[in-house]
């Protein structure tokens, strides 16, 4: 049994698990039974993912990054100088121009 990711609640780690299900990746969650409980447990009672086969650990890994790459995009917005700035940054971390309004 091979850890791939520790999601930040249960939800994220069924939504996760379907997706790695859909590129062929059979993943298992793991520890979000224990979820309503957490609050006297150690942190590796957090819901990871885990999968069974050693060959699924990479792709699984790369198909994440992916994941996460997307997840900070949209948690971002884009500069016209090329930056990227997290949603709570008014102006842009790197220039100075102010967050651009509309879509
Ligand atoms: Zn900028």
């Amino acid at each position: 049994m091979h850890t791939i990711y520790a999601a930040a609640d249960p939800i994220e780690a069924e939504i996760l698990r379907s997706y790695l299900a859909q590129h062929g990746i059979a993943a298992r969650v793991f520890g979000a039974a224990l979820w309503g409980g957490r609050g006297d447990l150690p942190l590796d009672a957090w819901p990871r993912l885990v999968v069974d086969d050693q060959r699924d650990v990479e792709p699984a890994r790369e198909l994440l990054r992916r994941y996460e790459h997307r997840r900070h995009a949209q948690a971002s917005w884009l500069c016209g100088c090329g930056e990227r700035s997290p949603v709570h940054f008014e102006i842009c971390w790197a220039c100075g121009l102010e967050r651009p309004t509309g879509p």
